[in-house]
């Protein structure tokens, strides 16, 4: 297997980890036939051979938009967080793993807004009560839920930051988050 960067996340992708994450995928890397980041879920248009992390330029960021990048930062994380207890509070085995999987991705995407917001610390959220969330059910239609407002907001937001290459970021995620909205719904 060669060595494959993921330029949206930074991460190597090599034969050791190649299949991290699988469980919030639709389908299955192979050793010779990478599709996503396991890392942040990027597709494999941005799995690059000896590829360098996408270069940005922080200067032509306003106000907004690092406004929205720090909103962007909270919300990964808020998500992370809720997958991490969903995983815990689930049932049923193989959707345990797949919000533990879920819980990892979101989490990267955090670290990815953090960086490009060139934020000192990861955001410390309140804890949220999930108790009402009694069976697998309820956890997977607040997690398809939460995953339809992570692909709103870069959607809406995407158009608001003109920096070119932070946009096209906030587009691959959407379209990473838009696979976890069909994962976690139960039609
Ligand atoms: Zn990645």
């Amino acid at each position: 297997m060669s060595r494959i960067t993921c330029v949206v996340c930074g991460m190597q992708i090599n034969e050791k980890n190649y299949n991290f994450n699988e469980e919030a995928f639709m389908k299955s890397n192979d050793k010779e036939n990478v599709i996503y980041c396991p890392f942040c879920g990027a597709p494999m248009e941005y799995l690059i051979e000896n590829g360098e992390e996408i270069k940005y330029d922080r200067k032509k960021l306003d106000e907004n938009a690092l406004k929205i990048i720090d909103h962007a930062v909270k919300l990964e994380v808020f998500n992370g967080d809720f997958y991490k207890i969903a995983s815990s509070m689930a049932k049923n085995e193989e959707v345990k793993k797949m919000f533990k999987a879920l819980s990892n991705i979101e989490y990267m995407h955090a670290k990815i807004h953090k960086k490009i917001g060139n934020l000192k610390e990861m955001p410390v959220l309140r804890k949220m009560d999930y108790s009402k969330c009694k069976s697998d059910e309820e956890l997977l239609a607040a997690a398809c839920q939460r995953e339809k407002h992570a692909v709103g907001y870069y959607r809406k937001y995407e158009k608001e930051i003109h920096e070119e290459s932070i946009s096209k970021i906030f587009t691959v995620l959407s379209v990473v988050e838009e696979e976890h909205v069909v994962l976690t719904s139960q039609d």
